[in-house]
């Protein structure tokens, strides 16, 4: 006879867990009246993209007319000395996005912290890895025609243009993409941009191994949705496009641009389309902090979802004093999940850029991050941590082939080649190196890069 368990022994319950659930911060727009610049602007103003253009902050003028008496002095200085010396991106900034900061502790701020860097929080040793540079990808070294980066076997990306409705201090296209700031000169598309677009179509036309067209920039909220609609409509027409994804951090930073009619119809043009040929269009968003999943990026992520968007992703970055603890992560996992509609799906090491060592995680600290958030979240929503290394390809993060921790250089393997390797007979049994921040190594590999930035050490 078979044993009956009596309720009184089974011995499973709830356990203390290092992350508690459910989320406790409560899903609401953050009230834009408590800033004094905005204390009169109404909903109907708020939520215009219009408005929110013409608003954004685009210097500190800008800023201090918001935050009026908030603003201290010292947090003046901070930014002008960054912008001056170390800054890589200009000031742009939504108030959407602004909204989303705690004005009352600016200097502890994790959006501000990204979107607004202060001088003193690069690192003052090594603002830069030895061997940072400028498109740290060689996405324009891969580009088959201006713009159209071919890196991977059956899909490409296609940088439709080089603005954005905002500037994130971390930015890995900060090569090409917005305003000079007093460090960086940008580099600039030579070509008219329907010239450029046309020569995009022609390559897949003629490319049939391609399948999957990442439609990114700078970001398709700044690209007239006529010109998207005319873009994408085309890709559609060729057969062997079978995914397509829209990139655009804007839907974050600025939702109300997805919530206009005009735009809503274009995109609902786009989705019916993709449908009735049976490819897969999908929206690629950049969120890096619970707070800034609010309630107007949820009405802007279900329109999209309505539509016949097969899927809203996003592809956050991993930024020490940002999001860099697995409880920011999975706060923020569960925000987009549960109240943004969002699928969390990548987070990025943050690339080997100019002066941003400061954001920049080691290659140990973003495993143990993995692990520590696995569990939580069903599978299909649990996001890869992910190394971007140059000249491989995105890499789960434990996938290195060997390390260095006293160096800090991980070396990583390849399956395929990119498109400058074609006639490379070695490229598949080469090792490719990716950097940790110095300042996070043992003594005596800080003291192997300054030798070698002295030229007294071998790489
Ligand atoms: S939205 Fe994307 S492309 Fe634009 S500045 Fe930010 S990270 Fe760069």
């Amino acid at each position: 006879m078979a044993k009956v368990v009596k309720q009184t022994e089974l011995k499973a319950r709830p356990a203390e867990q290092p992350f508690k659930y459910p989320l406790e911060r409560p899903f609401v727009e953050p009230d834009w009246r408590r800033f004094a610049g905005w204390k009169d602007v109404t909903t109907e103003q708020w939520e215009s993209a219009l408005w929110q253009r013409q608003n954004s902050v685009k210097n500190l003028k800008d800023l201090a007319k918001v935050l009026g008496p908030r603003l201290s002095e010292d947090v003046v200085k901070e930014i002008e000395r960054d912008q001056a010396e170390r800054a890589t991106m200009s000031i742009l900034i939504p108030p959407q996005m602004i909204n989303t900061m705690d004005e009352t502790d600016l200097r502890g701020d994790p959006v501000r912290r990204y979107m607004l860097p202060f001088f003193s929080e690069r690192h003052q040793e090594w603002p830069n890895h030895p061997l940072a540079s400028r498109d740290s990808l060689h996405e324009s070294d891969m580009w088959a025609v201006e713009g159209l980066t071919h890196r991977y076997p059956t899909k490409v990306l296609a940088e439709m243009l080089a603005t954005c409705p905002q500037y994130c201090g971390h930015c890995t296209r900060m090569d090409l993409v917005g305003n000079n700031t007093a460090q960086v000169t940008k580099h600039a598309f030579g070509a008219q941009p329907e010239k450029r677009w046309e020569a995009m179509l022609g390559y897949l036309r003629s490319n049939k191994t391609i399948r999957d067209v990442v439609v990114s920039g700078g970001d398709v909220a700044n690209l007239p949705i006529a010109k998207l609609e005319w873009f994408v409509s085309r890709l559609l027409d060729i057969e062997n496009i079978r995914d397509i994804r829209l990139a655009t951090k804007g839907l974050m930073g600025i939702p109300q641009h997805f919530l206009q009619d005009e735009v809503r119809a274009g995109l609902s043009r786009i989705a019916k389309k993709a449908w009735e040929r049976g490819v897969d269009v999908a929206v690629h968003t950049h969120v890096n902090h619970a707070r800034q999943v609010t309630p107007l990026v949820r009405r802007a992520v279900l329109g999209l979802l309505e539509m016949g968007f097969r899927d809203v992703r996003n592809q956050g970055v991993m930024l020490r004093g940002v999001n860099s603890t697995p409880k920011d992560l999975l706060e923020l996992c569960f925000t987009l999940l549960d109240h943004g509609k969002i699928m969390p799906y990548y987070f990025y090491m943050c690339d080997i850029i100019p002066n941003s060592e400061h954001w920049r995680l080691s290659v140990r600290e973003a495993k143990q991050l993995q692990h520590d958030i696995m569990g939580y979240m069903p599978g299909f929503a649990t996001p890869r941590v992910t190394c971007d290394v140059p000249f491989v390809g995105k890499r789960w993060i434990h996938q290195f082939a060997e390390y260095d921790t006293v160096k800090g250089v991980s070396y990583w393997t390849k399956n395929y080649r990119t498109s400058i390797e074609a006639g490379d007979p070695e490229a598949l049994n080469r090792r490719y190196e990716y950097y940790d921040p110095v300042y996070t190594l043992p003594p005596e590999g800080q003291e192997y890069w300054r030798r070698r930035m002295a030229g007294t050490a071998k790489a």
